[in-house]
């Protein structure tokens, strides 16, 4: 099943566009079984799970971090990912570079926008984008290598429509910057019911759970 819902979203993607398995909550072995069928990206809510699946899968992945990163938990996530997608305050940055520092890394990051500007949720608001990649551009073990933005909660992808156009704009207005230590690569936007739509607006980087593995047997 996981194999075959795989290999079809994989053709189906137009070439260019990455896929990334989001796989919290997934055993080893769906994770594995993905990675047999073409995944070459993994992504992670929750850093323990990470690990853990990191020990025993290890670099023939990469993995992405697509949860809510705690300073606490910097230190580990910088071990284990290649890419953290959700960086969007400047102490969060800094202590990233700190960790990465330690270890002799160049922290690759996206910095999160919240788009549909939504109280309480993750992300640098649209209008403050700017600013925050400028100030982490300063720091030398953190390298900003594009946008990903969630947006609202919707029935229809449609309605996501307007904050991944949003996103895209912000991303090519960072990209004419050429801030140091920036290169615009990655636009990260669209999950199971949206990706079609993200790509349209210019997402490359589209984080897919349920289409691959099923319905998760509880929400996150
Ligand atoms: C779970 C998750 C996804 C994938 O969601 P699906 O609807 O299962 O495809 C994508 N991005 C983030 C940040 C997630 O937490």
């Amino acid at each position: 099943m996981i194999k075959s819902n795989v290999q079809k979203i994989l053709q189906e993607l137009p070439p260019g566009i990455k896929l990334v398995a989001a796989a919290k909550t997934r055993t080893i072995d769906e994770i594995l079984e993905a990675i047999s069928a073409g995944v070459e990206i993994i992504g992670e809510n929750y850093v323990q799970e990470a690990k853990e699946a990191y020990a025993k899968i290890g670099n023939k992945v990469r993995w992405h971090f697509i949860g809510h990163l705690q300073k606490n938990k910097a230190k580990k996530a910088v071990k284990v990912f290649d890419v953290i997608e959700t960086v969007d305050s400047f102490s969060l940055a800094q202590e990233i570079d700190k960790r990465a520092k330690e270890i002799n890394k160049t922290m690759e990051v996206l910095i999160e926008v919240n788009s549909a500007e939504e109280e309480q949720k993750s992300g640098v608001l649209p209008q403050q984008t700017r600013a925050l990649a400028e100030e982490i551009s300063k720091l030398e073990n953190i390298k900003i290598k594009g946008l990903m933005t969630m947006g609202p909660l919707a029935d229809d992808p449609e309605k996501l429509r307007p904050f991944f156009k949003k996103t895209k704009i912000l991303f090519e207005e960072l990209k004419i910057l050429n801030l140091p230590r920036v290169s615009m690569q990655y636009l990260s936007m669209g999950m199971s019911d949206s990706y079609k739509v993200a790509i349209e607006e210019g997402a490359n980087l589209v984080r897919i759970g349920t289409k691959l593995f099923g319905p998760r047997s509880y929400s996150q």
